[in-house]
């Protein structure tokens, strides 16, 4: 599916002795209230790019965003911590220039040692950033010879450091942004079939794009959650006091015609744990799904959803899975999840299939069951993993395919 170059191709084209690196990195971590980096998924995420790079004699100067300053220089905003704890990480010295542009970010590059580290100041402190301004571009690829993107989190956006560079300097995928690129491949590119889709959450409203491309690639689409309630209501069933928008009712049977159409089987719950009210250990039981009273709402997915899942789930080649299948934060509403996350889980770990999730809440979710190892791949990268899953061309990935 993918054109894009990579580290391998960059390192059997040029010797990279000296020769001056951007890699786009996503520094966007959160920051604890004692002003330090609070996870470091992403920093890790990122050494074998950094290290692949130093060993080949090359001076790496990061790029990234961090927070939202407008395109101005917000102090509270500066990538230093991050600078500070990726040295730590990384167990290397990492230079900081507080600036990514003109001499401040020239001046660290030339003093960096072949093999150097160097991190620059937060892009989006400049307002042409955002505007995937080509004059802003520029000013960023004079302090470098070659360009690397490792940030698929920030790849759905069209900015100077993740498109319009791409475009003025020779461009290559980093390790983390290969290996991302292969997974989603692997899912949804040139998938095993039968692939199973799984999409849960609140509400359609927020994920009609992301069904409706789902409906035209994937042999079966598992909806749960309270998504699963529109449909239902679509279809006449009562849904008592769930979270349903019956304004969409229209918009789900279209989306049941296409996948139809398109011979993709659509899984909806034959039952539900329902309650009266939505919190921790409320009063709930197990109804079928024509059985939902009115006073009452519908919380996870049955026992009998579960079974008919864990037989699609035998069968399945590939899965691909973003929301949860119920109210996954309160107990016991997370059961559904967790059962079908582990099922999934365990027949990864035995061999039988690819999974791949990620989006919103779905990494907690999995994590919640203990299931995330065991996936094939789990995307941190919410909103562009979601516009991938939907189809959509992701600009930061785009630029990488030039010839
Ligand atoms: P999303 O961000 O669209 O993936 O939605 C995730 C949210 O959907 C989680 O906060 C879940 O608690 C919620 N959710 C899932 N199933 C239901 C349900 N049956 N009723 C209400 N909320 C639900």
């Amino acid at each position: 599916m993918t054109g894009h170059k990579t580290l391998d191709t960059l390192f059997a084209e040029t010797s990279l002795e000296g020769k001056r690196v951007l890699v786009r990195a996503d520094l966007n971590v959160p920051i604890g209230p004692d002003g330090k980096v609070s996870d470091a998924t992403r920093l890790e995420r990122l050494l074998p790019t950094l290290r692949d790079l130093a060993a080949k004699g090359a001076k790496v100067a990061i790029l990234s965003h961090f927070d939202r300053p407008k395109g101005e220089r917000r102090p509270e905003m500066s990538l230093k911590p991050v600078a500070d704890a990726l040295a730590e990480l990384a167990g290397i010295p990492v230079a900081f220039a507080d600036d990514c542009i003109g001499e401040a970010a020239a001046s660290a590059m030339n003093a960096l040692a072949n093999g150097g580290l160097l991190v620059l100041e937060n892009t989006r402190f400049h307002k042409g950033e955002e505007k995937n301004d080509k004059g802003f571009a520029e000013a960023l690829a004079a302090n470098g010879d070659i360009y690397v993107n490792d940030a698929f989190s920030t790849a759905h956006r069209a900015h100077s450091s993740t498109e319009a560079i791409a475009h003025l300097l020779p461009a290559y995928a980093g390790r983390a942004m290969e290996q991302e690129l292969d997974a989603l491949s692997k899912a949804l590119g040139e998938p095993e079939r039968p692939v199973v889709a799984i999409v849960g959450g609140a509400k359609i409203s927020t994920k009609l794009d992301l069904l409706g491309n789902l409906v035209a690639k994937v042999d079966a689409l598992v909806i749960g959650g309270g998504m699963a309630n529109t449909f239902l209501a679509a279809k006449g069933v009562k849904v008592g006091k769930s979270l349903c928008e019956h304004d969409l009712a229209d918009t789900a049977r279209e989306i049941m015609a296409k996948a139809e159409k398109a011979g993709c089987k659509i899984i909806l719950p034959d039952d539900a744990v329902v309650a009266a009210e939505f919190k921790a250990h409320a009063t709930s039981r197990t109804v079928a799904i024509n059985d939902v009273p009115d006073d009452q709402m519908i919380l996870d997915v049955g026992t009998s959803t579960l079974a008919t899942l864990a037989g699609h789930f035998e069968t399945a080649k590939t899965v691909v899975w973003n929301g949860p299948l119920g109210a996954f934060e309160v107990e016991p509403f997370n059961v559904g999840t967790d059962t079908a996350a582990r099922h999934v889980g365990m027949l990864t770990k035995m061999g039988s299939m690819v999974s791949v999730a990620g989006g919103g809440d779905t990494v907690a979710a999995l994590n919640g069951a203990g299931a995330a190892d065991d996936f094939s791949y789990v995307s941190t990268a919410g909103g562009a993993f979601l516009e991938w899953l939907e189809g959509k061309t992701l600009p930061g990935v785009a630029a990488l395919e030039q010839p």
